[in-house]
């Protein structure tokens, strides 16, 4: 949301937010970089002032889902006005692979939505991994479920409706090749890319098409959330064509 004024006036901004790095500038001030609902991916500086332990306290933390308002004004950084806590996800400071698996979602967001402009799909399924890593849910299954709706919701696919040469939808093994877009089936495959059983093929295609409800209802078995940790990841990487940070180990 923003309220606009004319040329060079400053502009008030609102939204749900995630903080995604915080990086320190100069002496006092830090760039904020926020994975927003209504704006997507903004930099933020926040004055000296956020720093005061004592009046804003952990506010400015992961895991912890925001309301942030800022302020931007032609040809300068937007700047941080107010933040306030909507909902807390503590839970996930206990754990580390939850730690891990939070810094990976919200790198995620950031990497893969990186456009200007309102995102509430990723947005929304963003907040539903992070609440379900809090929840306590196997990590690495939560971030499947994210990892596949993303690309869903970015338009990479795959497709995952059966062969991409031979269009067969009941092979009893693929193999999932990224340049193709999908997999190929056991006729068709030709050792490039990696193996994945039918069930693991119908699970990502489940996952990447359901909506909330049906993802939650989804039981993913623990062998396929293993296959599927071995290809999904990878396939996002080769779809923004770089390697994520927090990827490492992270899966
Ligand atoms: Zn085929």
């Amino acid at each position: 949301m923003s309220r606009g004024g004319a040329a060079g006036e400053r502009t008030f901004h609102a939204s749900p937010a995630f903080l995604v790095r915080a990086v320190d500038m100069g002496e006092a001030d830090r760039r904020l970089t926020f994975f927003t609902r209504d704006a997507g991916v903004v930099s933020i500086l926040a004055k000296s002032a956020w720093r005061s332990r004592k009046r804003f306290g952990g506010l400015l933390q992961r895991y912890v889902l925001l309301d942030i308002v800022w302020t931007e004004t032609a040809g300068r950084m937007p700047v941080l006005s107010t933040a306030s806590v909507s909902e807390s996800f503590w839970t996930i400071v206990e754990d580390w692979e939850r730690v891990r698996h939070a810094d990976y979602l919200l790198e995620l967001a950031a990497e893969m939505f990186p456009q200007e402009g309102a995102k509430p799909r990723a947005f929304g399924m963003l907040l539903e991994g992070i609440r379900a890593l809090a929840a306590g849910e196997a990590p690495g299954k939560a971030a499947r479920r994210v990892e596949a709706a993303f690309l869903g919701i970015g338009g990479w696919g795959p497709d995952l409706s059966g062969c991409r040469k031979c269009g067969r939808a009941d092979s009893r093994w693929y193999r999932f090749v990224p340049p193709e877009g999908g997999a190929l089936c056991e006729s068709c495959a030709t050792g490039a890319g990696v193996k994945l059983s039918l069930g693991a093929v119908k699970t990502w295609k489940a996952l990447q098409a359901g909506g909330e409800a049906a993802r939650e209802r989804l039981r993913v078995p623990d062998g396929i959330a293993d296959e599927l940790r071995d290809v999904i990841p990878c396939y996002i990487e080769y779809c923004l064509g770089k390697q994520l940070r927090s990827l490492g180990g992270a899966q």
